[in-house]
């Protein structure tokens, strides 16, 4: 008796569940949709944040808000949407971190692999070298002898083990051959405003956050990490011309949504992300920051979680050889 109507509730609970996954897809979304950035504001995760969560919003035909859950190098963020109600109103916006992270940092309370449902890839992002200005540097070598020589007091701004900053720094360290004193912020929001104001030195980060400093002259520039130079930042040289063969890194950004949300909800937010990536001023303001979105095929659930299962793999050997671990 009492397993039949274990049983008949169990049927019962599978149908009222098929039912309304479809009916919860055609009134999705009902109420605002929060997207979560793991690092504070005036980062570059949160400026691609804000122009995506707008596109879509206006896709979705509903708000779409940013939240900022900074600190601990993104993980913060990550555990607050890995362990939100999987119901779509919840969502996180991170970078490469998702594939550094889950190898980085071996104690999390979430678990930063299996409790997220991938939507789908945003952008590729370049880095810059900076400084700030009075530092007695004008080009890259001179930065690398200024370095080697006054590395007891030079210091590197960053978001904390895992971010794209330490990871970039981590790669201009060792190019260099020089351990510095890092300084972790709960992004490079706050981070840049240190740095323009002269009280850390250096700073690797996304264009997307440094390119209107650089024009501003408010920070040096140094280089650019990709292979050939941007069209927004003509003037800035790639670190490969400048002196630091090799030195090419780019920080993708993707959205996510926590392990267990309905297909459907997934597919209709995956075909908002296309829509955003679609949009001409989004387009535009992207170029402005020296990056694009990518193509509509990679903003999709299937190729975004080959890629990032390809880029975790990719990372874990890194970073077990090099035993720099988070904790
Ligand atoms: N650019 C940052 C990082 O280094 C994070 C941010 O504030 O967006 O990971």
């Amino acid at each position: 008796m009492l397993r039949l109507n274990r049983r008949i509730f169990a049927s019962v609970l599978a149908l009222s569940a098929a039912f309304a996954a479809p009916a919860m897809a055609q009134s999705y979304p009902s109420r605002p949709i929060t997207v979560i950035v793991p690092f504070a504001a005036g980062g570059p995760t949160d400026t691609v944040a804000r122009l995506v969560a707008e596109a879509m919003g206006r896709d979705l035909s509903g708000s779409v808000v940013v939240e900022n859950v900074g600190g601990a190098g993104g993980t913060l963020g990550a555990q607050r949407t890995a362990q939100a109600r999987p119901d779509g109103y919840t969502l996180l916006i991170h970078h490469i971190g998702m594939s550094t992270i889950p190898t980085l940092y071996r104690r999390l309370a979430y678990d930063p692999v299996g409790g997220f449902e991938p939507v789908g890839l945003i952008t590729e992002v370049p880095m810059t070298i900076i400084g700030k200005r009075n530092l007695p540097a004008n080009n890259l070598q001179e930065l690398v002898t200024l370095v080697r020589r006054e590395r007891q007091n030079i210091n590197l701004a960053n978001a904390g083990v895992g971010a794209a900053s330490h990871l970039c720094g981590l790669l201009f360290q060792s190019a260099l051959g020089v351990q510095l004193t890092t300084v972790p912020y709960r992004g490079t929001g706050p981070a840049m405003n240190d740095l323009v104001g002269g009280t850390v030195d250096l700073m690797c980060d996304q264009t997307t956050n440094t390119t209107e400093q650089i024009r501003a002259n408010s920070v040096r520039a140094y280089a650019v990490t990709t292979p050939t130079r941007l069209a927004s930042l003509p003037d800035l040289p790639t670190a490969n011309e400048a002196g630091m063969p090799g030195f090419e890194v780019s920080i993708w950004h993707g959205l996510y949504a926590p392990k267990g949300t309905p297909t459907e909800v997934i597919t209709r937010l995956s075909r908002a992300l296309q829509f955003a990536l679609r949009d001409p001023g989004l387009v535009r303001r992207f170029q402005d920051l020296g990056t694009e979105p990518v193509a509509q095929e990679r903003a999709t659930p299937d190729a975004h979680r080959a890629f990032w299962a390809a880029d975790v793999a990719r990372w874990r050997p890194v970073i077990q050889a090099a035993g720099q671990f988070a904790d």
